[in-house]
């Protein structure tokens, strides 16, 4: 189940694509602006170099765009870096932040992540805030703790009242072909429900949370009626419309 929330499909692809895979993208717009009723947000994350491309292809299509990173200083001596405003510039309308191999990969604290979060209200963009816990701390009970920590440490909200989007990616189930189990799900969501409206006061009940983490066409209707799974962050499966246009038929 959805609860009230609009549900949200995002792909991630990661540091995969050409400019020939920009025909994917083209399928999805083509989806999404197929006149159907915009029951769910739709966003594809490609990898930075072919964000205008993307843009000129979703021009009057539902289809959103999403940045993978971004710095939070507006510009400057940054080498190899992209701001939030160059990300929004280039026509991305979410910015997917703190994912756990920019975690692990690139060591990303949890402030690192919230200067980025408020960065990217700063742009205008909306972040989609990654959080995790890996197998061993699962293993150790300690899941729901990490993940707390790293939602309070990570999270903001604009002075205007904006909020991000929160996408629960057990490390583990990553690029694995396993996914937690239901009841595992419907408790990790329930607590991050709680967490939010914690750090974020009655705002938090207005964020959309994502499942991600070995999302496919045959698992994403399971997944749609789970309660407080708002939609899901998809990796590998997003690479190919057709895959990713069933994930979204199942929110939708
Ligand atoms: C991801 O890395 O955000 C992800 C969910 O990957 P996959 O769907 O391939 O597991």
């Amino acid at each position: 189940m959805t609860g009230r929330l609009k549900p949200l499909v995002a792909g991630n692809w990661k540091m995969n694509g050409l400019r020939s895979s920009l025909e994917e993208i083209r399928a999805i717009a083509a989806f999404a602006g197929a006149g159907l009723p915009p029951l769910a947000d739709i966003v594809i994350c490609p990898p930075a170099t072919l964000l205008t491309a993307a843009a000129e292809i979703c021009k009057g299509s539902l289809l959103h765009l999403g940045g993978q990173d971004c710095r939070a200083e507006i510009s400057g001596a940054h080498t190899g870096d992209i701001s939030a405003e160059m990300l929004a510039d280039a026509g991305a309308s979410y910015v997917i932040l703190g994912h756990s191999e920019r975690r692990a990969g690139h060591g990303e604290s949890n402030a690192a992540v919230q200067a980025k979060s408020q960065a990217a209200f700063r742009a205008g963009l909306i972040p989609i805030i990654c959080v995790g816990e890996t197998q061993a701390e699962r293993d150790a009970g300690l899941a729901l703790e990490v993940v707390g920590g790293q939602l309070s440490g990570s999270i903001a909200s604009s002075a205007e009242g904006r909020i991000p989007v929160v996408a629960y990616e057990p490390i583990w189930a990553i690029g694995t072909g396993v996914i937690p189990t239901q009841k595992d799900i419907v408790e990790m969501h329930a607590f991050i429900r709680r967490e939010l409206g914690i750090n974020l006061a009655s705002q938090g009940d207005a964020v959309e949370i994502l499942y991600g983490g070995s999302v496919k066409p045959h698992n994403a209707g399971e997944l749609a009626r789970l309660e407080n799974v708002n939609g899901v962050l998809v990796g590998g499966a997003s690479l190919k419309s057709a895959d990713f246009i069933q994930i979204v038929k199942a929110f939708a």
